[in-house]
C-alpha cells in the first residue's frame, strides 16, 4: 500500500524541496525487501494519485524499499556504477536522468543524498563550474583571451619550431610545421615523418593582430554567455556538481577486471555451471547481496561465489570482512577471492578459517589458470556428486 503513498509523495516533493524523502532512509529495510516488491516501471508511471492528506504525515509512511532497490539495480547497469549529473547550462539546472527510471523527478537530488546517508552511494565532486557572479543561475561561461595592451580579442597564438636534425628554427607564422602540406623542412629539405619526435617546440607566445604586440600571457576573462558580458576569473562563483557511485562495487572501472570476469564466466560455463555476472543473491537471512560472479553446477547443484578485489595497498582484513558477510549468508559450496594485489598479513589465516580460497597472481591469465585448476580439482574430487 505504501507504494501509492509514495507515488503521491513524489508529487508533493517537487513543491516542498525541504521535505525529506523518507523512502530512502532505512538501509536495513531495503535489504529485507521482498524481491516481488519492486515496482514495475509502467506501474510507477501510470498509478493514480490517491488520498493526498496522508502524504504529509511523514512519520506514518514506510520507506520505499522498492524504489531504492530499483535505483541500485539501475546503477548496476552503468559501466562505472556512477550516476553522473546532466547540466543544462543555459537554464542553470542539474539533472540526474536515471531518477526518471524509478519514477522520481530528475532534479530530486535529495533522494540520492538519502542513499548517501544510508551508506549505499558515495558522493564525489564531479565538477566545479565557475558561474557568473551577477547571474549565478546560468552555468554557461566561456573563456576569452584579450590583448593586454589594446584589449582586442584578435589574439593569435604563436610558437617556435625547431627541426631537431638540422637545428633550423622558425616561428609558426613563417613556416608552420603542423600544416600537412609542409612535410619537408625548408632548410635541410628532409621529410618530417613524425612531428612529435622530430620537431621541438621551444617557445610559445601570443601576438595581437590589431596592435602587433607580442606577449607571454593574454588577459583571461570569463564570458557570461547568456547575458553577454565578461567577468573576472576571480570574481566567479563556484557551483559544485556531484556524482554518485555505488559503494562496495565489485565492478571495477578497470577493463582488465571486466575482461577477467568474462573469462571466468566462460570457464565456469565450460564446467557445466550456470554462471552469472553481477547478480543479486538472497541469503538465508533474506538479505540481498551483490555478487560479482555466482555460479551453480547444472549437474550437482553445487555453487560458487567469486569475488574480485584489487587494492594498491594489498588485500586486508576489511576486504575479507566485506566478502565474509555474503559468503556466510549465502553459504555456497565454495568461495573464491581472486586478486592481482598482494595479500596482507593475517588475511590468509582469516580466509582459511572461513573457507575462502584465495588466489593472488600478478596477472589475470595466471589467475584464470589457477581458477581452472581449482574448479577442475573440485569437479573431479566430487566425481560430479556431493
Ligand atoms: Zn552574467
Ligand atoms: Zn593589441
Ligand atoms: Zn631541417
Amino acid at each position: 500500500m505504501f507504494r501509492k503513498k509514495l507515488l503521491h509523495n513524489d508529487a508533493s516533493f517537487e513543491k516542498k524541496p525541504d521535505h525529506k524523502l523518507s523512502g530512502f532512509r532505512d538501509i536495513s529495510s531495503i535489504f529485507k525487501a521482498k524481491s516481488n516488491e519492486s515496482v514495475p516501471e509502467s506501474d510507477v508511471e501510470s498509478s493514480p494519485v490517491e488520498k493526498p492528506s496522508i502524504m504529509f504525515e511523514s512519520d506514518s509512511f514506510k520507506p520505499s524499499t522498492s524504489k531504492a532497490v530499483k535505483l541500485i539495480q539501475e546503477v548496476q547497469k552503468l559501466t562505472d556504477r556512477t550516476i553522473k549529473p546532466f547540466v543544462d547550462y543555459n537554464e542553470g539546472r542539474l539533472f540526474y536522468p536515471i531518477l526518471s527510471k524509478i519514477g522520481e523527478a530528475q532534479d530530486n537530488v535529495s533522494c540520492l543524498d538519502d542513499l548517501v546517508s544510508d551508506g549505499i552511494l558515495d558522493k564525489k565532486i564531479y565538477e566545479k563550474l565557475i558561474v557568473c557572479p551577477i547571474h549565478p543561475d546560468t552555468f554557461s561561461s566561456s573563456v576569452r583571451l584579450y590583448c593586454p595592451s589594446c584589449h582586442s580579442m584578435g589574439v593569435e597564438k604563436l610558437n617556435l619550431f625547431e627541426h631537431k636534425k638540422c637545428g633550423y628554427i622558425t616561428d609558426s607564422n613563417n613556416f608552420d610545421f603542423t600544416d600537412q602540406a609542409n612535410s619537408n623542412c625548408p632548410s635541410c629539405k628532409k621529410q618530417i615523418k613524425n612531428f612529435e619526435k622530430e620537431i621541438r617546440v621551444p617557445a610559445m607566445w601570443y601576438q595581437c593582430n590589431d596592435c602587433s604586440e607580442k606577449f607571454d600571457n593574454a588577459v583571461i576573462k570569463l564570458h557570461c554567455r547568456k547575458h553577454e558580458h565578461d567577468f573576472d576569473t576571480n570574481s566567479g562563483q563556484f557551483v559544485t556538481t556531484f556524482s554518485y557511485k555505488l559503494k562496495n562495487s565489485d565492478i571495477s572501472i578497470n577493463s582488465d577486471t571486466n575482461q577477467i570476469k568474462d573469462e571466468l564466466l566462460k570457464l565456469l560455463r565450460g564446467f557445466n555451471f550456470d554462471a552469472k555476472l553481477n547478480i543479486s543473491i538472497k541469503g538465508k537471512s533474506g538479505n540481498i547481496h551483490e555478487i560479482p560472479i555466482y555460479a551453480k553446477s547444472k549437474t550437482t547443484g553445487e555453487s560458487i561465489l567469486i569475488f574480485i578485489r584489487n587494492q594498491p595497498t594489498g588485500i586486508d582484513q576489511s576486504d575479507m570482512n566485506s566478502i565474509l558477510v555474503p559468503k556466510l549468508d549465502i553459504d555456497p559450496t565454495n568461495t573464491l577471492l581472486v586478486t592481482v594485489s598482494e595479500i596482507n598479513d593475517g588475511v590468509e589465516n582469516l580466509a582459511q578459517h572461513y573457507g575462502i580460497h584465495l588466489i593472488s597472481e600478478l596477472d589475470f591469465t595466471q589467475i584464470l589458470s589457477r581458477v581452472e585448476e581449482f574448479v577442475s580439482e573440485w569437479h573431479s574430487k566430487n566425481g560430479g556428486k556431493k
